[in-house]
């Protein structure tokens, strides 16, 4: 049985539907994330599984039971927001301790899960500091503390990395993950970085519009995306319009994209020939080069260099296609000098392999 689970929960705010007949099953141990722009409904969703909002219809169960009588505070269920919420006036134990001694455990019990949890955050050594004294990453690692301190089965979080910088945020992701293996705690992260949500997630749940889109594992998100909406919203991806000319009983799929002839890739389940849609493909499965060993692939033209953005460790080509159409192409700069390799204007080969891109109707 799923440890959370939602059945077609919607919620309304006036004429507007925030959440639209989402269901959603969670396993214990999971971290599980929604993911999706500003607007999508993802921290409502959060609320109501909270107990500080509630469903229009539709039911929310935790370990199957039904939480619609449950207030927020009788929920084996602790929310860790992206201000972190922490009382200024409080040192980092008091802060942390906080939720036990709301709830009159003893000192004793107090003391030894205190100690754990501090040294589980690695705050050993701070705990009569005050949260203005402690960095981002520390104070982050305070409302974790005190979220995990009641033992909770589930462990919200709405953008709590949101607040850090680049770097600290990339550190804390890394904490996050080792510390969500470390205690077993079924985690629900919210946020609208997908980066983020693929290098944090067991699965994600894809949203748009207060729907559902995809539900996966980041790869399968990354690599099968169920439509266009999810296929943009994650990493980068070109995307051109085409139909199919064959599928059924042929080893590949067969499309036919205009000013380009046809293009081969990976057969796909309930696409079949005349169907209209996209064929997308992220940069990573695009080639370019000068030499003639592209013209093995089974996918290639003839194309010039659009623009370039050089970042370091990678550069993005945008290549224009004989059709017009521009597709961003991601090379290494591994080699010295590689960058300059191609100059905006050289006319280049570009392909890709038969098994890349993909077919989404959408
Ligand atoms: P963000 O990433 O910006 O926090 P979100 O995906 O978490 O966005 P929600 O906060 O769940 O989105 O809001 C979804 C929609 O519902 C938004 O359009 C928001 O304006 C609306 N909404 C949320 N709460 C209320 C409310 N109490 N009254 C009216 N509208 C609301």
């Amino acid at each position: 049985m799923a440890l959370l689970e939602l059945r077609n929960v919607t919620r309304r705010f006036g004429d507007f539907t925030a959440v639209e007949n989402v269901s959603l099953s969670i396993e214990a141990g999971e971290f599980f994330t929604l993911l999706g722009p500003s607007g999508c409904g993802k921290t409502t969703i959060l609320r109501m599984i909270a107990g500080f909002e509630f469903p229009d219809a539709g039911q929310i169960l935790l370990d199957g039971r039904d939480l619609a009588g449950t207030p927020a505070e009788n929920r084996p269920i602790h929310t860790v927001f992206q201000s972190y919420a922490l009382f200024p006036h409080l040192t980092v134990a008091e802060n942390i301790s906080f939720p036990l001694r709301m709830a009159h455990h003893n000192a004793t019990d107090i003391r030894q899960r205190l100690d754990e949890a501090v040294e589980l955050v690695r705050l050993t050594g701070k705990a009569g500091k005050y949260p203005h004294e402690l960095s981002g990453g520390q104070q982050q690692r305070v409302a974790l503390a005190r979220a995990l301190i009641n033992r909770p089965r589930l462990l919200l979080l709405d953008e709590s990395l949101g607040a850090l910088d680049a770097k600290l945020r990339e550190e804390m992701q890394v904490e996050l993950i080792n510390l969500q293996r470390d205690v077993g705690i079924t985690f629900v992260f919210v946020t609208h970085a997908q980066a983020e949500a693929l290098a944090l997630s067991h699965r994600i749940a894809v949203m748009n519009r207060g729907k559902v889109e995809q539900v996966d594992e980041p790869a399968r998100l990354y690599s099968s995306p169920r439509n266009r909406f999810v296929a943009d919203f994650i990493g980068h991806i070109t995307t051109m319009e085409a139909q199919v000319v064959a599928a059924a009983g042929h080893s590949h799929l067969h499309l036919s994209v205009q000013g380009l002839g046809e293009i081969v890739t990976p057969l796909q389940k309930g696409v079949a020939a005349g169907d209209r849609g996209v064929f997308a493909i992220r940069p990573e499965q695009v080639r370019i080069g000068m030499q003639a060993d592209l013209d093995e692939l089974k996918n290639h033209f003839s194309g010039e260099v659009h623009s370039l953005l050089y970042q370091g460790d990678v550069s993005v080509y945008r290549i224009k296609l004989p059709n017009g159409k521009i597709v961003e192409a991601l090379l290494p700069n591994s080699a010295p000098g590689r960058a300059e390799l191609f100059r905006v204007g050289t006319a280049i080969k570009v392909g890709w392999r038969h098994d890349a891109g993909v077919f989404l109707h959408e």
